[in-house]
């Protein structure tokens, strides 16, 4: 059985489709990257890292050519396809540069005795992950699972499973299996399966989190997000950081885990911020089919996500907000596109605020005191991203350190504040664990230690067997 995907611009294109693993042969499939596992793991770092090093070169060597590809299956324009597999690139480069520092032995050896701590890999990685950006997703699994010494039977997202089965053919001790639930609870309760990685929505991190821990496998989680940025009442803009600003919400059609989904302002200034934003929106936002290089909004991923976006609009009318469309959508088109547009001042039980819309809609809210933004901000059971806007840092990052999120961008917010440096996660249902930084390398591995205490050396002074060794 195979599975096709269709071009979000134009549904009637089929730009590929690959076989579908059914739950029944996932087993050989795990039993396959497990024998894997027995000889990549006893090779050196150095080998692992080169390795890795070699296949950065090779996805780097064909980041255009993928591009397409990505854009074809997932509606995102083509320059973000390239920006997207360029950081997956850099991100695969930062793993062989820093994983030395996290992944290598160490030994204390004194006259209390010798411990001998080794970062050892779990066995067979499980790796689950969406569309909305499928190869540095997979890769932020894959570089570090890889560099420690796992394989990884990878599971991507039907909605883009072309790129990422290509990219990941480049990639050593990688298998990649298709599939839906079935496939997917197959692979994680697998015995052999040691540790499982899942980015996705909260439905599938349920039924995957409840699977590994029937199996008692440890479980990453990257959940959703409903992302505020705050905007202190002396933020400071020029046109550039609108368009920035425009971008944390539109780009990819508003379909990005940490993209800025509520916007909270001082109603003082409301006025000259949408005459800003507009005016920066009308600048940068061109929505249309993906492979056009001026086209910086594509469809969204499929039928039923217009459908929500639609029923989000209809709730927020119902309750008073107010719409203000951004840009339109090319004419005539028959492919999956929703118009991007601000909605003013919706209630805080609208769907479009306290729901995850996953799409080109922002809601504006609008707050008399810092202490109401902030309460308003935190109230929801999401804690991914957050952002906080002001003239003044030290004030941002003051009022920072009271939202509920495990990333907060200061004076910007999505990919513009990412680093490959710096822990990413979320707190609350958002999920646990970290990717990026030394945080995301030490995800795939677990301290092992031998002791070999100086007392029963040879020659040692001893113990006696019920005693406690000296603090
Ligand atoms: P999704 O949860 O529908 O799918 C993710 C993966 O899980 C896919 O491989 C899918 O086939 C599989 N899956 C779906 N339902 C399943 C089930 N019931 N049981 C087992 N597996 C299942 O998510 P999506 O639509 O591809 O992506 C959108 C969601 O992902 C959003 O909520 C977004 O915020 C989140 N996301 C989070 C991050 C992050 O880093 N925290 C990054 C990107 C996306």
């Amino acid at each position: 059985m195979t599975v096709s995907r269709e071009n979000p611009a134009r549904p009637s294109e089929i730009v590929g489709s690959v076989p579908v693993t059914a739950p029944e042969a996932v087993d050989a499939v795990v039993q396959d990257a497990h024998r894997e596992f027995r000889s990549w793991s006893a090779r050196t770092l150095e080998h692992r890292l080169t390795a890795l090093a070699l296949a950065a070169d090779r996805l780097g060597a064909r980041v255009a050519e993928f591009a397409v590809l990505l854009a074809r299956e997932s509606g995102k324009p083509v320059a973000d396809c390239r920006g997207e597999i360029g950081f997956a690139v850099a991100y695969l480069r930062w793993v062989c540069a820093n994983a030395p520092a996290v992944l290598g032995k160490s030994t204390l050896d004194d006259a209390q005795g010798r411990i001998a701590t080794t970062p050892a890999p779990f066995g067979v990685v499980a790796a689950i992950t969406p569309w909305n950006a499928p190869i540095i997703l997979a890769l932020l699994k894959l570089g570090p699972a890889l560099a420690a010494g796992n394989t990884v039977v990878l599971k991507p997202s039907p909605l883009a499973p072309l790129t990422i089965t290509a990219v990941a053919a480049l990639l050593p001790g990688t298998r990649v299996i298709h599939g839906g639930p079935d496939t997917v609870q197959a692979l994680v309760a697998h015995p052999l399966i040691r540790k499982v990685a899942f980015t996705g929505g909260p439905e599938a991190g349920r039924s995957i989190a409840a699977a590994a821990g029937r199996a008692l496998t440890p479980v990453l989680l990257e959940l959703g997000g409903n992302d505020p940025a705050i905007f202190l009442d002396d933020f400071h803009l020029e046109p550039d950081g609108y368009e920035r600003l425009v971008l944390a919400s539109f780009a990819t059609a508003g379909q990005v885990c940490m993209a800025a989904k509520r916007l909270y302002l001082p109603w003082h200034r409301l006025e000259e911020f949408l005459e800003s934003y507009r005016a920066a929106a009308q600048r940068i936002l061109r929505v249309g089919d993906p492979l056009d290089e001026t086209v910086t909004m594509g469809p969204v991923v499929n039928r039923a996500a217009v459908a929500r976006m639609r029923e989000l609009l209809v709730d927020a009318w119902n309750r008073g907000g107010w719409t203000i469309p951004l840009a339109e959508i090319p004419a005539g088109t028959d492919g999956y596109f929703a118009a991007p547009a601000l909605v003013l001042d919706p209630p805080d039980d609208a769907k479009v605020v306290c729901q995850e819309q996953f799409g080109p809609l922002l809601p504006i809210l609008t707050y008399d005191t810092e202490a109401e933004a902030l309460a308003r901000a935190n109230d929801s059971d999401l804690g991914l991203a957050a952002s906080v806007w002001s003239a003044d840092e030290d004030r941002a990052c003051a009022f920072a350190t009271h939202l509920e999120a495990g990333f907060t961008f200061v004076n910007t917010h999505n990919r513009t504040g990412m680093s490959l440096r710096a822990p990413f996660g979320g707190t609350k249902n958002s999920g646990f664990g970290r990717e990026y930084g030394l945080e995301g390398l030490r995800e795939y591995v677990q301290t092992t230690v031998i002791h070999a205490p100086a007392a029963f050396r040879a020659g040692g002074a001893g113990l006696p067997a019920r005693a406690y060794p000296p603090a």
